[in-house]
């Protein structure tokens, strides 16, 4: 399953950054997700949920935000969005683009719950 092994990997960041701020808790998870990865939200959501649940993370508030499709058009340098398998260039109608977002699944940001500063 697709989502599951998506979660899988932003839950270990989530715990490897919530170990580096001796975090003891969780409040939200920011998940930009590509459209080209073609997730299940309530998928990738039950799996999250599964994975965190004897974790600090437990009781997250998971955002997943869509991030729709951009590319890069190599011949003429514009920006644009493509279509599903509609690669050319609207300013120089060639298909040379390179896929700029959409492509990936991202922890965008994380709310974490530190016990506070501990004087040194
Ligand atoms: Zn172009």
């Amino acid at each position: 399953m697709h989502e599951f092994t998506l979660a899988t990997a932003l839950v270990d960041q989530l715990l490897r950054i919530a170990a580096e701020h001796r975090a003891t808790g969780v409040t939200s998870v920011e998940v930009r997700c590509g459209v080209l990865q073609q997730v299940e939200p309530e998928s990738l959501r039950f799996a999250f949920e599964a994975l965190v649940r004897e974790t600090v993370a437990h009781g997250a508030e998971l955002r997943i935000v869509p991030e729709p499709v951009a590319a890069h058009c190599r011949a003429c340098g514009r920006e644009f969005a493509p279509g599903i398998d509609d690669y050319a260039c609207p300013s120089c109608g060639r298909a040379d683009a390179e896929v700029t977002a959409g492509r990936d699944v991202v922890l965008q940001s994380v709310g974490l719950v530190t016990a506070g500063e501990t004087a040194a």
